[in-house]
């Protein structure tokens, strides 16, 4: 038995030029002109909302300089005020930009603070915790969603009496039958917030429910649907910011581009047909890591875990792996899944229960308590990846990736914190399919 205890938390690692080289990849994607929009709701895909928005706004990467993207979009008011501090403009620039390999340089003229776009539409304003999360919203300047006329008209009161304009965007269904609102009722809706003084109409948006798939249908339906919508406002008004795109459409429909697009997965390098793709390098930036927590050895004919869905079948070492269903590391990936230690793959065995997952490590004789476990791989061809993860528990690496609990910790990574980091990063494994990355 060699059951020892050692220090050491789970961790998340997060590369921050990662991120950036993957907005430079879809900015490649993009017709001149068009703005990008990067989604960081849901804690920014459970990579860290602060983080990402540090990263992608205070960061410069190879040529690009900051801020790398033009407005930012989260769900809910909440998570808008999760970013503040992240942000230029609300604690203010603390000095030099920071470049994503350590070092500062002098602000770029473009710093500044990047519009901060709210998707979810503004609902049931009258209550008192909606009315104080608007109030904020409106005097940060956040871009707030408007479906109906009725809330239209509770923004623009709340905007009068704080003396201020709210910025507005509408939101068309077009196909989703989700949040949007009714094509029929659009023309309207528009006309009532252009006549409200203090309403500021930004945009108009859509959303794409099949973007990613081959047959492309459905996406050509809903952008004529957009553009029957919503052509008479861009008419009158040039400057409305119209946008449909997810990260699908901003590489597969050219025509959804529009004046912005609002990547969300591929901005964490996770290709949005689910599967690693060699026509897009994108290069996942979360490595998801802890230390192997004990080893023991049992006998053949011992059982592992929960409801004893793993019996040994040989002599075996097993290694104790501080993470469970509890961190996010989902119970369908027991006997299911591979965790990486020492370079080499292990499978999980028995079931994931909340706080730990068990592998087999008889075949690494070498692999000791403290050793690093990579849970959850940055090399999209792992068989750690987030998309083989996603396989064995019959989700898509969105889930995977926002089910990663609050128990991790995200740190930020760049390549020149290699040294510093018990944690060593590896480049994505383009290599092993012949092409650079
Ligand atoms: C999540 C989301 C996106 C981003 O979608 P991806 O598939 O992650 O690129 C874009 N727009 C809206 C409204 C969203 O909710």
């Amino acid at each position: 038995m060699e059951a020892v205890r050692i220090q050491g938390q789970p961790r998340a690692l997060v590369s921050r030029a990662a991120i950036l080289h993957n907005v430079q990849l879809i900015r490649r994607a993009l017709r001149p002109g068009v703005r990008l929009c990067a989604m960081v709701k849901a804690d920014a895909y459970g990579h860290g909302a602060a983080l990402v928005a540090d990263a992608l706004t205070n960061f410069t990467h190879g040529d690009m300089e900051a801020p790398a993207v033009d407005a930012l979009a989260v769900a809910t008011m909440e998570e808008a005020e999760s970013l503040a501090g992240a942000l230029w403009g609300f604690d203010g620039p603390a000095g030099g930009l920071r470049v994503a390999d350590g070092r500062t340089r002098p602000p770029s003229p473009r710093r500044g603070i990047v519009p901060v776009h709210v998707m979810r539409p503004v609902e049931r304003a009258s209550l008192a915790r909606q009315r104080e999360m608007l109030e904020g919203a409106i005097r940060a300047g956040w871009v707030l969603t408007i479906v109906s006329a009725a809330a239209a008209r509770d923004v623009a009161n709340l905007a009068a009496e704080l003396g201020l304009r709210a910025n507005v965007q509408v939101m068309v269904d077009t196909g989703m039958s989700r949040e949007g609102a009714p094509e029929s009722s659009v023309e309207a809706l528009l006309v009532g917030i252009e006549a409200e003084p203090s309403l500021r109409l930004d945009g108009l948006c859509t959303h794409l429910a099949t973007a990613e798939e081959t047959d492309r249908r459905a996406t050509e339906q809903q952008l004529r649907r957009f553009r029957r919508a919503t052509d008479a406002a861009k008419a009158r008004s040039a400057r409305l910011t119209r946008h449909a795109a997810n990260t699908a459409a901003a590489f597969f429909h050219p025509d959804a581009q529009f004046d912005m697009v609002r990547p969300g997965i591929g901005l964490y390098g996770i290709d949005p047909t689910g599967r690693p793709s060699i026509e897009r390098a994108l290069r996942p930036a979360f490595r998801w890591v802890c230390p192997l927590l004990m080893v023991r050895s049992v006998r053949a004919g011992e059982a592992v875990g929960y409801g004893q869905t793993w019996r040994a079948s040989r002599p075996t070492r097993l290694g104790l792996v501080p993470v469970g269903y509890a961190d996010g590391y989902l119970r369908g990936f027991s006997n299911r899944a591979m965790m990486r230690i020492r370079g080499r793959f292990v499978p999980v065995v028995g079931r994931v229960s909340m706080d730990y997952a068990t592998v087999d490590v008889t075949d690494l004789p070498e692999v000791r308590p403290g050793d690093e476990v990579t849970v959850l791989d940055c090399d999209p061809l792992s068989p750690a990846s987030v998309y083989a993860l996603a396989e064995a528990a019959g989700t898509i690496p969105y889930e995977v990736l926002v089910r990663v609990g609050a128990r991790v910790q995200r740190v930020a990574i760049d390549p020149a914190d290699q040294a510093d980091d018990e944690a060593t990063w590896e480049e994505p494994g383009w290599r092993a399919l012949g092409k650079p990355a």
